[in-house]
């Protein structure tokens, strides 16, 4: 009996680290308890678990080439690389996709109001706390589908050319909107626009210093350009958790630079 019961104890902790690691894997975040899973890890004693999530989405350990493209494999997790040399699958739409109860920049139904469950609540949070203080955010835009992303690059690619084109829209399968973690914010000191001097509005400033407290990180920063492969982009935020957006922000890093640092 007590032997038994010495071997029940010390397998258990393993047992449960090895359920919430393949769940993070699977999820990237538990939608049950409303705190990221990630972020319970993080916050608690349990470091190895967060680690573990990390080295499990270690950027070289989540790709793979797919007819010739490289190809993301952690699609659904919180901390989906995508950039112009990761591609998401033209087939993939996030399965939780719901509408932020926010403001936007325009009336109507329309998709890119979408974003994941988490991201989404996440940013009604954000936009309570900055109506709390007085400042006017509205949402321009979120989820992007694979086939609305080919449009608007082929246009933009049709007016300016399309290396002018690759440096401020992504090519189908590169756009981060299409992970459903991603939006675009501005304000009526701007006219609603997605511009550079958005950044420099007191609406732009305040997302900036804010954002990361609700898991949002500013994803093409300033001076960032050679790292990200996009322009400076104040409007662009990227949920990826309350804990890492921390970090990543006051270390100022890339997505990409701390994620690498991490594997
Ligand atoms: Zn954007």
């Amino acid at each position: 009996m007590r032997m038994n019961g010495v071997k029940y104890k010390s397998i258990l902790p393993v047992v449960m680290i090895g359920l919430v690691v393949a769940s993070l894997m699977m999820n990237g975040f538990d939608t049950v308890s409303g705190m990221n899973q990630v972020e319970a890890a993080a916050a608690s004693s349990s470091s190895s678990t967060f680690t573990a999530f990390l080295a499990n989405n270690a950027p070289g350990r989540t790709l793979k080439y797919v007819n010739g493209v490289t190809t993301v494999t952690n699609l659904s997790s919180t901390v989906v690389l995508v950039n112009k040399k990761r591609n998401l699958p033209s087939h993939y739409v996030p399965q939780d996709l719901v509408i932020p109860q926010i403001p936007f920049s325009f009336s109507g139904p329309s998709p890119k109001k979408q974003m994941r469950k988490i991201a989404a609540t996440s940013l009604e949070k954000l936009f309570a706390a900055a109506k709390k203080d007085g400042i006017d955010l509205k949402a321009v835009s979120g989820y992007r589908s694979y086939a609305t992303q080919k449009s608007i690059f082929e246009r933009n690619a049709s007016i300016k050319g399309e290396a002018a084109a690759n440096k401020t829209s992504a090519r189908p399968g590169q756009s981060e909107h299409q992970t459903g973690l991603s939006m675009d914010i501005s304000s009526a000191s701007v006219g609603y626009a997605l511009e550079q001097s958005f950044g420099n509005t007191k609406e732009g400033k305040w997302l900036k210093v804010n954002a990361p407290k609700y898991g949002f990180i500013i994803r093409y920063g300033k001076g960032q350009e050679k790292g990200t492969g996009y322009s400076y982009e104040p409007w662009h935020v990227r949920y990826v958790g309350v804990f890492i957006a921390g970090e990543i922000t006051r270390q100022n890093l890339t997505l990409e630079q701390y994620l690498e640092k991490k594997q």
